[in-house]
């Protein structure tokens, strides 16, 4: 398997592999940037089908991060790590124990956090073992950061709403979500709070039928959800799913989900353009949980309400100005939502621009 050859690999500056004979784990991290900060980012347990699957994944992901932790302001570098292996089967409190350890040899170039098949009780595990994990504050502050990207995102299908379908409310708005687990399920349930319908769909029966049975949603099957006649998709489940065949089948005429990395290739951002549908960077519409483990991680000795109070006004500065900014330009310029973001991005990384942006 190459990988400066890769052709996920963007100039990352690192890739470690590590095993734990005792406990099995398997698991890959890899730093893409840190010109403005530590690379913080999630660590995601999947059962990927190959290695070289959970090597396009954890490059992929980690340059994500740094796109979004340098368009959010934050001064923190992007990384990313990934577990192989089935979360409902393979996972043991030995297992997450040992990426605790393994966190410490990396002397904190790298924080990890909770990401897909990774839960609060994980990450409290491994906050046993080293400092080097956000989104976990013993005895103080033990929510993890998915409400929080969940907020976000609604949030930002709000703005989005409001651009695209110059509606100020999402009474009677259709949105589909693909995934409920910890941040579909939340905006699920803020979606319907605030008066839209939401049907979704999920390939683990258990979050799919707690959905239907504690928020109503209407179920749809894994491999229709995203052809719905709605308003808005919500991709929140695993990324690459915006291709150039899916978006000649969307109905809807925005895309706004938490999922990372949801365009299969960076032309379906023109592709969408091209097809009227306002697409939602995702990289800035899911910044809320990077926004909540950043104020929990570094500023741990202020108290939980002044925390959240910052978090909150963070994350409604992403959603009501940063990104009507994005949809602006993008519109104004004739290109799409997500070389704007990106453009927006670079200019703060590669320009090493340490001035931190945001409105707290
Ligand atoms: P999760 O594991 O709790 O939920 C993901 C859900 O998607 C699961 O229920 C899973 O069964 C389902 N799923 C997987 N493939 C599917 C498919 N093909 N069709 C339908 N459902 C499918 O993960 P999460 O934390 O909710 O994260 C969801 C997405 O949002 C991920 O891409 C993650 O990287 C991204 N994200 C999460 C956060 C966070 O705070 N948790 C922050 C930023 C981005």
């Amino acid at each position: 398997m190459s990988v400066f050859n890769h052709p996920e690999f963007d100039n990352h500056e690192k890739l470690v592999f590590h095993h734990d004979k005792s406990s099995g784990l398997k698991m890959i991290v890899a730093i893409h940037n840190t010109n403005l900060g530590c690379a913080l980012g999630g660590c995601r347990m999947w059962n990927y089908a190959t290695e070289e699957e959970a090597v396009a994944d954890v490059l992929r992901l980690s340059r994500g991060m740094t796109y979004k932790a340098a368009i959010t302001g934050l001064n923190l570098g992007g990384g990313k790590s990934v577990i192989i292996g089935d979360p409902h089967k393979d996972k043991t409190p030995e297992m997450i124990s040992a990426v605790g350890r393994f966190m410490n040899s990396l002397n904190g170039e790298y924080v990890t956090a909770e990401d897909v098949g990774m839960t609060g009780a994980d990450i409290k595990l491994i906050a046993r073992e080293t400092k080097y994990v956000a989104g976990f504050m013993p005895g103080t502050d033990t929510e993890g950061p998915s409400p929080y990207t969940a907020y976000g995102v609604y949030r930002g299908i709000e703005s989005a709403v409001r651009f695209k379908l110059g509606r100020q409310n999402m009474q009677g708005v259709r949105v589909g979500i693909q995934g409920v687990g910890k941040v579909g399920f939340d905006l699920a349930k803020l979606l319907i709070e605030a008066g839209a319908e939401v049907c979704a769909a999920d390939i683990y029966t258990n979050n799919i039928e707690r959905a239907e049975k504690e928020l109503g949603v209407t179920v749809v099957e894994p491999d229709a959800i995203l052809q719905q006649p709605v308003d808005i998709v919500a991709p929140c489940a695993m990324g690459a799913v915006i291709s150039q065949k899916m978006i000649s089948q969307l109905k809807a005429s925005i895309v706004a989900g938490s999922a990372n990395n949801q365009l299969a290739e960076s032309k379906d951002g023109e592709r969408l353009a091209a097809a009227d549908i306002l697409y939602v960077p995702d990289y800035v519409l899911n910044s809320g949980g990077l926004i909540k483990v950043y104020y929990q991680h570094f500023f741990a000795n202020e108290s939980f309400s002044e925390q959240k109070r910052k978090v909150v006004s963070h994350i409604d500065q992403m959603t009501q100005q940063t990104l009507p900014r994005i949809f602006t330009q993008a519109k104004e310029l004739e290109q799409s939502t997500s070389s704007i973001a990106d453009k927006l991005a670079r200019e703060r990384f590669m320009g090493n621009t340490m001035e931190q942006t945001d409105a707290v």
